[in-house]
C-alpha cells in the first residue's frame, strides 16, 4: 500500500493515526481497538466493517 497514503488515514471513529499492520493487511487504531480490513490495497474506514480487537492486558 502506499506510504504516503498510509500516513494520511485516520480512524472514523476518534480521528487518531491508523497504523498498518502488515502482518493481518489491516488498518489498526489504538485507542478504540479497532482494525479496519484492507481490500485490494484500499483500506475499509467502515465501523461497521471493523474488527474489535480484544485488549489483552487487565488494566
Ligand atoms: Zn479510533
Amino acid at each position: 500500500m502506499n506510504k504516503r497514503l498510509q500516513t494520511l488515514l485516520v480512524c472514523p471513529k476518534c480521528k487518531a493515526k491508523l497504523e498498518y499492520q502488515a502482518a493481518n493487511k489491516e488498518m489498526f487504531c489504538r485507542h478504540d481497538q479497532l482494525a479496519f480490513p484492507v481490500r485490494k490495497n484500499v483500506p475499509v474506514l467502515l465501523e461497521m466493517d471493523a474488527r474489535k480487537t480484544e485488549a489483552r492486558n487487565n488494566q
